[in-house]
């Protein structure tokens, strides 16, 4: 009887212990954010889903004429892309990912991942899956991820002023319902076009050179006088003769 009591007492204080660390852990100040938490500094030679996660943010930052490889291998690339992101939000930059760049990025998405002023509906409006293109789904979805982030860059560049999406994600029957090249980029998902709005053609045809684009079509090229066409690409075309973009 008396070693039951102890038992179920003993017990007891443990639940209740449990119940103190649950409630301790669960207010801690880490932060949790609601699409991805960082749990480590992360600096040049590291490697993980977490550079892979960083990458994909800071994937806008890549220098001029120059695209940052998203491969969860933190080289000079990737250092070089962070110190970009602290200079333009002001933190100190030493190409380190640490708490202040992390609190940043939180700051700047939603839960789903996408930066604050792009959404995955903003770059889809053919479909509601992603499917159909010239990639799985999944990847379409992916590549427009990585879009936004560029483009979250490139309007933070030009003063945080809206970009405006005309088209971006295309399955085949929409590309073809739109005259689309049958190698458009659009297919795959990372390709955007920017109409005019509180920036010319222009303006967004040669800011998008330091974002991280190989394919920049803008006035002057065929078919894009009402457009600015911004996509992924393995070699780089660059073509808005009326805007110096070559
Ligand atoms: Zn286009």
């Amino acid at each position: 009887m008396f070693r039951r009591t102890v038992r179920l007492v003993a017990a007891l204080t443990l639940a209740a212990a449990a119940t103190l660390v649950a409630t301790v852990t669960s207010a801690a100040p880490a932060h949790a954010d609601g699409c991805y938490t960082w749990n480590r500094q992360l600096s040049e030679g590291m490697s993980g889903e977490d550079v892979r996660q960083l990458q994909i943010r800071v994937a806008g930052y890549p220098g001029y004429n120059a695209v940052l490889t998203i491969d969860g291998a933190f080289g000079p690339g990737t250092r070089a892309a962070v110190t970009r992101f602290q200079q333009a939000y002001g933190l100190g930059a030493d190409g380190i990912a640490g708490t202040q760049t992390f609190n940043r990025i939180y700051a700047l998405q939603d839960d789903d991942c996408t930066p604050v002023n792009f959404a995955y509906s903003e770059l889809n409006d053919c479909n509601s899956d992603w499917s159909g293109g010239a990639v799985s789904a999944a990847t379409a979805r992916a590549n427009a991820l990585v879009n936004m982030w560029k483009l979250q860059a490139m309007r933070h560049a030009l003063g945080d002023q809206q970009i405006r999406v005309t088209s971006a994600f295309r399955s085949h029957a929409c590309n073809n319902a739109v005259g689309g090249s049958a190698s458009s980029r659009h297919l795959y998902g990372d390709a955007v076009d920017l109409g005019a709005g509180p920036h010319s053609l222009c303006t967004l045809a040669q800011q998008a050179r330091n974002h991280g684009w190989r394919e920049i079509l803008g006035p002057g090229y065929p078919g894009h006088s009402d457009h600015t066409h911004v996509a992924h690409k393995s070699s780089r075309t660059w073509s808005a003769s009326s805007c110096g973009v070559s």
